[in-house]
């Protein structure tokens, strides 16, 4: 009899061990193991600065581990020279540089799906493009790949951001980690590493608005954090104003968890069967002891009860209403990591 042992489910390789999976999936880009995507968005100051890091940091890891990488660039719709001068690395290094532009800034997780609907690698890494994760801290997430995780989140040590988005993220992701039950030390940090397999899945979800180490994060089956250090920005300032970051935790918490919208019906409901109580108070105190402040009580009753029904409606709504998001999500329903059997199915996404 034949069984599938829990490691072994069907999976892309990992880095420098290419299995036959890849091969019959992908048979023009086998050699590829790692595929580097940094979203770019006004940049022009300090992208020279990261091709004078990212690269070195690169050839030394493929030349110590014996892995092939590729960078996938994605311009966010820059309005500065960004866009030029990733052409011109481009033109420099046609080897292991690919570049994508976008019409528009759509946003740093909408470059970074788009990175992910291009990369050939099995290992993805993602980094941003101001330095503040240093391109020589890879070869930690690309080891910790190769040690057999599918999913390597980080932990900033020593933040270098200013204090009033340290104490915004702490709380943030004390909020996010209740309502939505998605355990990341540290949120925010964008420098991951995922297996193949994972981004596939993350492919399929045709949601516009995300969060990818969240999402990445309940697809996996072997995620581990691993410490990196971090850096004050190399030049320019942070692309994230107060609204976008605002917009950004919505994203997250909306996205991974109808509990702010069940939250809200349950309270519509407690409080009209709250207002049902007083109506019949107030309707027995009518018969019983006769009009009170000229009806002015019955106006009251009747107000209470119209005023539950229209909560109970709302909140009968908001049920209705969670549902349909989760359906339009169109995400996978579940992920199989193995199957015991005679026979084995290798479907892995429901
Ligand atoms: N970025 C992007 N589109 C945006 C905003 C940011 O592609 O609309 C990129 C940006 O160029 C950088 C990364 O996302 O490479 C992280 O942005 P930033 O450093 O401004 O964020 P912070 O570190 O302040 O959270
Ligand atoms: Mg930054």
């Amino acid at each position: 009899m034949s069984i599938v042992e829990q490691v072994e489910w069907p999976r892309a390789s990992r880095p420098g061990e290419l299995a036959d999976r890849s091969a019959q999936v992908l048979p023009d880009v086998l050699s590829i193991d790692v595929s580097v995507v940094v979203p770019v968005y006004n940049e022009e100051a300090g992208l020279h600065q990261l091709f004078a890091r990212l690269y070195p940091s690169l050839d030394a890891i493929a030349a110590s581990r014996g892995i092939r990488y590729e960078i996938i660039f994605v311009n966010d719709g820059s309005r500065d020279r960004s866009a030029a001068i990733l052409s011109d690395q481009f033109r420099l290094r046609p080897d292991v540089t690919r570049v994508v532009l976008f019409n528009a800034n759509y946003g740093q997780h909408a470059a970074i799906m788009a990175g992910f609907e291009r990369v050939r690698g099995q290992c993805i890494v993602t980094l941003d493009a101001d330095l503040q994760n240093p391109p020589e801290e890879i070869v930690k997430l690309i080891d910790a790949m190769r040690a057999g995780h599918d999913y390597v989140g980080t932990i900033r040590q020593a933040r270098k951001d200013s204090a009033w988005r340290k104490a915004a993220s702490r709380a943030m992701n004390r909020i996010r980690e209740r309502i939505t039950h998605i355990t990341m030390t540290d949120q925010g940090c964008m420098l991951r590493a995922y297996d193949r397999r994972i981004v596939e899945t993350i492919n399929q979800c045709r949601e516009i608005n995300t969060f990818i180490p969240a999402l990445a994060y309940t697809f996996a089956n072997n995620p581990v954090e691993i410490e990196v250090t971090h850096a004050e920005r190399a030049a320019g300032e942070s692309k994230y104003s107060l609204y976008a970051l605002i917009r950004l935790n919505f994203d997250l918490v909306t996205g991974f968890s109808v509990v702010p919208l069940q939250a809200f019906s349950l309270f519509g409901a407690i409080l009209s069967v709250a207002s049902a109580v007083l109506v019949v108070w107030l309707a027995l105190r009518r018969i019983f002891v006769g009009p009170e402040a000229e009806g002015l009580f019955t106006l009251f009753g009747i107000a209470f009860f119209l005023i539950g029904v229209t909560l109970l409606g709302i909140g009968l709504l908001g049920e209705y209403i969670g549902r349909i998001y989760e359906e339009v999500r169109g995400r996978p329903r579940w992920i199989v990591q193995g199957v015991l059997e005679r026979d084995v199915d290798t479907k892995t996404v429901g």
